[in-house]
């Protein structure tokens, strides 16, 4: 063991407690540590699984207190915890990443300055606070807080949309100017504690209604795209100071520049392809980043694609998961959660090997198969 790391049978601590934390435990139970997360709701699938479940608002610094106090290492899946509730934690325990990442990336204005200051690529943006205060048309404006799945988020081809759709500007925003983007895709990488990187192939997402739809790795783009790629993320990582799993999400245009769209400091949906794709997940990488074991190996097992399920399949019933059967080298994740609603992240699957490429064009086909569900008795 790495002098510092932290001795096995400890308690990993975990503020939010969705399927990220769900799954960041899983992780830490199998490198030999003990869990513990704190989430709002005790049937999360976090909260179901830990050793310790800490039920509380995850806004209240009380909640972090009865988190650190179960723990000996604190970590997060989740950025936007306010900053008194992560500076009571970092006070109590080690805690990776720490606030300062945080302070960067809660707030969509201050990451994109951060950003511009530090000379990364970027689309343009500013402030905005009204529909008189966009620059020019078409625009996507978002959330300076609290937007992600494309939820908080808006397009406006004209004045006169943004003024009929004015509701968005209730709270502080920004304006970005849409990217005619060839492609998106995305780095995962993770930073230890003595600096160290390591990365994983880069990732391709297709994205529907702003949220996640599908990922394939490795990405189909050119070596030297991928090496510019990586080369951005890591420099995102260092200057933030960052520990544990980082995603870079960026956009391809088709003169080959890359631009960054957003940074998340965790584990990412797009990297779920890890899980069964890589000897070591993106899950177990952050643990051993954040816990000061040595990263694990990234290659990939064979190439893979991953598609997410979301609430609508659930529109007609149980999803006829028959629809599943027969295709090599795929491995489905639920995550347990209560109900099914329109927009709400129940599972994914993923496929990797020979199929992953077929899957990777089909997948539209195999959830319509899905989605015809079995009638509820
Ligand atoms: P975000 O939550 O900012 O990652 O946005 C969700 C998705 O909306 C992205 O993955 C893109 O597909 C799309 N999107 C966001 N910002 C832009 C932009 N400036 N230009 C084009 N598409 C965008």
């Amino acid at each position: 063991m790495s002098a510092g790391a932290l001795a096995p049978g400890r308690t990993i601590g975990i503020l939010g407690g969705g399927q990220l934390g769900h799954m960041l435990a899983e992780a830490a139970r199998a490198l030999g540590y003990k869990t513990a997360a704190l989430d709002p709701a005790k049937d999360s699938p976090a909260l179901k699984f830990v050793d310790v479940a800490v039920v509380g608002p995850i806004d209240a610094p009380a909640s972090a207190r009865a988190l650190a106090e179960a723990s000996d290492l604190l970590t997060l899946e989740w950025e936007l915890i306010p900053a008194p509730v992560l500076e009571e934690a970092a006070r109590l325990r080690p805690l990776y990443p720490a606030p300062s990442v945080l302070a960067v990336i809660r707030d969509r204005l201050e990451q994109r300055k951060f950003l511009a200051r530090r000379g990364f690529p970027q689309t343009d943006f500013g402030e905005a606070r009204d529909a008189g205060s966009l620059p020019y048309y078409p625009t996507i404006v978002k959330r300076r807080t609290h937007g992600y799945d494309g939820k908080g988020q808006a397009r406006f081809a004209s004045e006169n949309e943004a003024r009929s759709g004015s509701a968005i500007f209730a709270a502080p925003c920004v304006w970005e100017k849409i990217v005619p983007f060839a492609k998106e895709i995305s780095v995962i990488l993770a930073r230890g504690r003595g600096g160290e990187m390591s990365a994983y192939p880069v990732a391709e997402n297709l994205h529907r209604g702003g949220i996640l739809h599908a990922t394939r790795a490795p990405a189909e783009i050119s070596e030297e795209t991928s090496s510019r790629a990586v080369a951005l993320a890591r420099r995102v990582a260092e200057e933030l100071g960052h520990v544990g799993v980082l995603a870079l999400e960026l956009f391809l245009l088709p003169n080959g520049e890359l631009l960054v769209n957003e940074i998340a400091p965790r584990v990412h949906n797009s990297g779920h392809y890890t899980l069964g794709g890589c000897a070591c997940s993106q899950f177990e990488q952050h643990m051993r980043a954040v816990a000061g074991l040595p990263l694990g190996p990234t290659e990939m097992k064979g190439p893979a694609t991953m598609v997410n399920l979301m609430g609508e399949l659930w529109e007609q019933g149980e999803p006829d998961w028959s629809a599943l059967d027969g295709v090599p080298g795929l491995t489905l994740r639920l995550y347990g959660k209560s109900s099914a609603r329109p927009g709400r992240k129940m599972g994914h699957y993923v496929v990797v090997g020979a199929a992953a490429a077929e899957e990777w064009r089909r997948a539209d086909e195999r959830l319509a198969a899905l989605a015809r569900g079995t009638a509820r008795p």
